[in-house]
């Protein structure tokens, strides 16, 4: 059985997934998974997703050989340059996907969540282009944290509402985005950030963002005289980018490779749980009480992760590991002065595990492939504060 085919037609990836939903937003989902796949079957539809994200995101980005990491490494390092799409990561790929629904759905009006900002911003950006009404729902705390972002976001026309509930981060947002979306679904397309939510979001998410893996897959095989990464990385967060990366070789005989940071390792030490729509894994206490995930970087900071991931792991095609706050700076920094690329703090979970397991786990020779899934240039003043001084 091709990997491709999941889910099943009830959202299901193996024991993960589904839909656990309120009654009110039944409907909402149903429609939604009907007009994405009439809309992914549909020419039109994707002549027009690609020309934006052509045109307009910077697509296809390239992949870049590494050569001096690699000659350090002693392994062959490539990478898919996300950081080079509009607005700096791979998020611009999912929300003018779901922007392009709501237009399709005859909607006015996107809604979305936000933690350090960047998915915000992706989905105010979106809504501008294509002249939508756009609401992102923001922890107070992360409001005060992500002062900048929550600026560009009203430069982009956005309305930012802070979420006074709960630990008024992440996980608290998403909860009010869901709440709102309960009484505005007629209106309202809830464009969810990651593979995460209830069906359809994870398949459709993945799907948005296997633009990635397709792209490296045919890129990678040019570079490689035909032959495949045989590792191929990723951050996982909510797992979007690493979702659509892996989609690209999921068939092929490459080895996928999932980073978590080790604060919010929801597949290295969460168990499975039902939070916001899906069954997956998730750090939870003895009493089932979400825990708050912590990181270096913010956008990896949620304490569940998508159900695919889950079940991939669950049926060992893919592996999962961590790496902690301080290999990350280092490979931010290393990665910086090797190759003048700063990357954002997420995907340096990734350089970090295979700057710690070249020529151990990873063979010497070996040829590896990593998602660079932003630029760092948003993590500037974290870094700088943490490495003293400040900026
Ligand atoms: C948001 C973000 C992530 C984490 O999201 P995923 O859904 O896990 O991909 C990773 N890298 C960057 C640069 C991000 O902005």
């Amino acid at each position: 059985m091709s990997l491709m085919n999941t889910p099943s037609s009830s959202g299901r990836f193996g024991d993960f997934g589904g839909r656990f939903v309120p009654e009110s937003l039944m409907p909402a989902c149903l429609e939604l998974e009907e007009v994405f796949n009439q809309a992914w079957n549909d020419p039109e539809f994707l002549g027009e997703y690609h020309r934006i994200l052509r045109e307009y995101g910077g697509r296809p980005t390239p992949v870049t050989r590494l050569g001096r990491l690699s000659s350090h490494l002693g392994v062959e390092v490539l990478i898919k340059r996300e950081d080079l799409a509009h607005t700096g990561s791979h998020k611009i790929n999912n929300v003018i996907g779901q922007a392009l629904l709501t237009k399709r759905m005859g909607k006015k009006r996107m809604i979305a969540e936000t933690g350090a900002g960047q998915h915000g911003v992706a989905t105010a950006t979106a809504a501008a282009l294509l002249g939508l009404e756009c609401v992102v729902y923001m922890g107070e705390v992360d409001v005060k944290r992500q002062a900048l972002n929550v600026f560009r976001m009203k430069l982009l026309g956005a309305d930012v509402i802070p979420v006074s509930s709960g630990s008024r981060t992440l996980k608290d947002a998403i909860n009010e985005a869901m709440r709102e979306w309960v009484t505005s679904v007629e209106s309202t397309h809830y464009c969810i950030g990651s593979v995460m939510g209830p069906h359809p979001y994870p398949y459709m998410v993945r799907q948005f963002q296997r633009i990635i893996g397709d792209e490296a897959y045919e890129q990678t095989r040019v570079m490689l005289d035909g032959e495949v990464p045989d590792y191929v990385v990723a951050c996982v967060g909510g797992g979007s980018n690493a979702a659509g990366t892996f989609a690209g070789f999921i068939d092929s005989r490459s080895r996928l490779i999932g980073v978590e940071p080790e604060g919010g390792a929801a597949i290295n030490n969460g168990i499975p749980g039902i939070v916001h729509g899906m069954r997956s894994n998730l750090l939870q206490d003895d009493v089932g009480q979400v825990l708050e995930a912590h990181s270096i970087s913010a956008g990896l900071d949620y304490p569940g992760v998508g159900p695919e991931h889950s079940y991939l792991s669950s049926i060992g095609r893919a592996e999962y590991v961590t790496a902690c706050d301080q290999e990350v700076l280092e490979a931010l920094q290393l990665v910086s002065r090797l190759e003048g690329i700063i990357p954002a703090l997420e995907p340096a979970h990734a350089m970090a595990w295979l700057i710690r397991e070249a020529g151990k786990k990873i063979p010497a020779g070996s040829t590896v492939l990593v998602t660079m899934s932003g630029r760092g240039d948003k993590d500037a003043e974290t870094v700088a504060e943490i490495l003293g001084g400040g900026i």
